[in-house]
């Protein structure tokens, strides 16, 4: 689903994602775009951060978040750093600043499905550190023995995390380790998604920060 009230870029992208072999809806307010979620369930939703209309991209983007993990890419301006970082914190999976290339943003959308339909392989099947379970063969984290729900994203980055144990890991290899998409994004996008890691996990994941590094699980 696109949501955008800019009908040309809207087509735009439609046509694109059409041409990919893509069923597109699209809405150009909050209202139509939450109706359309709850009627039709699509697989991931394209989210333009300023709408018309009282419900803004961030208000339709919590409110998606608290029906499920259905992957949202937000279109953003240029230079609008704090909508990106609160999209981050809602629970947004990526972001593209206008203008952008729409074939990049099909890369993205591609990326980003293959992603949440097929798990990708991991070394590690079950992991416990102190009251937290990985279970990777469910796609599943629990703390104290209750699922906390993660995005795709922090899911990928939590892998590659335990994957990569008692090393320290730089943003740029977080970005293209955990995300496998080359990332012309900014590096501080992962310094968001480790805020939401520690948030959700509390104090049992050791997610440190590495100065002038990154961060390292211990
Ligand atoms: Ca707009």
């Amino acid at each position: 689903m696109i949501v955008e009230d800019d009908p040309n870029i809207a087509d735009l992208v439609d046509l694109y994602l059409r041409n990919d072999g893509c069923n597109v809806f699209q809405a150009t307010n909050g209202k139509r775009a939450l109706e359309i979620f709850g009627l039709k369930n699509p697989d991931l939703i394209i989210l333009d951060i300023g709408l018309p209309g009282e419900l803004d991209g961030l208000e339709i983007c919590r409110s998606i978040r608290e029906r499920g993990d259905t992957p949202i890419i937000m279109l953003t301006a240029r230079n609008d750093e704090i909508d990106r970082v609160v999209g981050f914190e809602l629970g947004a999976d990526d972001y593209v600043t206008k203008p952008f290339s729409p074939r990049e943003l099909v890369g993205r959308v591609r990326a980003i499905l293959r992603r949440a339909q097929a798990p990708r392989e991991t070394s590690v099947e079950v992991i416990d550190i102190e009251n937290i379970r990985i279970d990777s063969k469910r796609c599943e984290v629990t703390l104290n023995d209750e699922v906390v729900p993660l995005t795709s994203q922090e899911w990928s980055l939590l892998v590659y995390f335990v994957e990569n144990r008692g090393q320290a890991l730089s943003r740029r290899q977080l970005l293209n380790g955990a995300w496998e998409v080359d990332w012309i994004g900014d590096e501080r996008t992962v310094d968001v998604h480790v805020r939401q890691l520690r948030k959700k996990l509390g104090a049992s994941l050791h997610l440190d920060t590495v100065r002038g590094i990154g961060y390292r699980l211990d």
